[in-house]
């Protein structure tokens, strides 16, 4: 399967690349939230989480550590969102796993805007059983 990623990792399409190896590279945001906005992204093409081994997951955190000490250091940001879009319907435009390390900085007016929602009356106790997992 093709994806923007695939071709950039190809050289195809010319990008910024700050990291590789045997299991994922990490490029530079083309429009990002704030300049320094990394992608960690697979070598192989997992459309989301679900399809993505796990030994490749932990990987992905380790290089996010890393991506996040590097940028601090860098462009002295105060903190991070990482981010995963997981699907289509969260906000996923490439369908090809890859994290967001988005650096940020006291008051730099940027929100990831989530409006909450509330649970009516015994309802939390109710989901949390249904959502129980091992
Ligand atoms: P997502 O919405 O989580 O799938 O994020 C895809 C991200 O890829 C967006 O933030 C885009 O700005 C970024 N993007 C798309 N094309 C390129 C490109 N050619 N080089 C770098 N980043 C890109």
């Amino acid at each position: 399967m093709e994806t923007v990623f695939t071709k950039i990792r190809a050289g195809a399409i010319p990008s910024a690349k700050v990291y590789e190896d045997e299991i994922c590279f990490v490029i530079l945001d083309i429009n990002p939230v704030n300049k320094g906005h990394l992608l960690i992204i697979t070598n192989e093409v997992h459309p989301t989480l679900a399809d993505t081994p796990d030994e490749v997951l932990s990987h992905l955190l380790v290089i996010a550590k890393k991506a996040d000490a590097k940028l601090r250091e860098v462009l002295g940001c105060a903190a991070t969102n990482v981010v995963i879009n997981n699907g289509e319907a969260s906000g996923q435009e490439i369908p090809h796993l890859h994290l967001h390390i988005i650096p940020r900085y006291t008051d730099d007016g940027k929100r990831l805007t989530f409006p909450k929602t509330h649970y009516d009356e015994g309802e939390i106790v109710a989901l949390g059983k249904r959502l129980e997992f091992e």
